[in-house]
């Protein structure tokens, strides 16, 4: 089956052919098409639905226990948003990045970061290599 957003959809205000953009809320991207002239936004459904079960997870609160693992404490990752993350494809392997960036909070970031972060990571990364 085709993807709606594959074809041309003219805008219903102005039967102009509406263009390709990228919406990014909260963080999460979703594609969508836009009238140039009038600028109507219509957002891909699929992408739609993705977004709210990305919204009903996100800043949920889990209560998660700690386990010693050696001389490392382990928490664990719900399940849902290991799930998640898989169908957004931001795992790519068994790695994660942990950064300690406030006080009392602890990231866990997935996937691909994008620029200078990148670039910091892979040092540490080298440092523990070394
Ligand atoms: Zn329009």
């Amino acid at each position: 089956m085709k993807d709606i957003f594959e074809q041309k959809v003219l805008c219903s205000n102005c039967d102009r052919v509406m263009s390709r953009i990228e919406i990014v809320k909260n963080g999460f991207a979703v594609r969508a098409l836009q009238c140039t002239k009038c600028g109507q936004k219509i957002i891909h459904p699929a992408d739609m639905q993705e977004y709210n079960n990305f919204m009903s997870l996100k800043n949920k609160v889990f209560k998660v226990k700690m386990r010693i693992v050696g001389n490392s404490y382990a928490v664990s990752i719900p399940k849902e948003i290991v799930n998640f993350m898989r169908e957004q494809d931001r795992i790519m392997d068994n790695m994660v990045r942990l950064c300690f960036n406030e006080a009392k909070k602890l990231s866990l970031m997935f996937g691909e970061a994008d620029g200078e972060e990148n670039k910091k990571i892979g040092k540490e990364m080298d440092k523990e290599a070394e």
